[in-house]
């Protein structure tokens, strides 16, 4: 399970702008100004050259899954949706991962490695909120 606390860290203005980016179905992300290299804007320091100047830029939140944990208890807040996936998925459109929740997972068989996914949303407890895109 993420830790949406810690990963939205301590700046609140950075988190409601993610939020924000999240409800137009967008994945809000760091690019560093030094390498170029794309990364959540939850990071610190650039994972390539280790300078820690970025700049905000937002990407489509639209990915494919990486891998998955079916939930077999619905997280708090979404017990009348069925069953839940907790899904890592990689943006098609930067090297990035993310994670997020998508509903009426019941089986693997209902997500296959590779599906298409898009943001739809955020969860205030929960975080990123998913749908199956195609
Ligand atoms: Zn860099």
């Amino acid at each position: 399970m993420p830790d949406t606390k810690q990963e939205h860290g301590d700046s609140h203005g950075v988190r409601d702008k993610f939020i924000e980016s999240a409800i137009k179905g967008k994945i809000l992300a760091n690019q560093c100004t030094n390498c170029g290299q794309y990364m959540l804007e939850t990071v610190y320091f650039c994972e390539k050259c280790g300078k820690n100047s970025f700049k905000s830029v937002e990407l489509d939140g639209i990915g494919t899954v990486v891998t998955y944990t079916i939930l077999s208890v619905a997280p708090e807040g979404f017990e009348d949706a069925g069953s839940y996936a907790w899904v890592v998925f990689k943006l098609s459109d930067k090297p990035i991962r993310a994670s997020g929740f998508l509903s009426n997972i019941a089986t693997s068989a209902d997500l296959p490695l590779g599906s298409k996914v898009m943001v739809t949303g955020y969860d205030e407890k929960h975080g990123l909120l998913l749908k199956k895109s195609d």
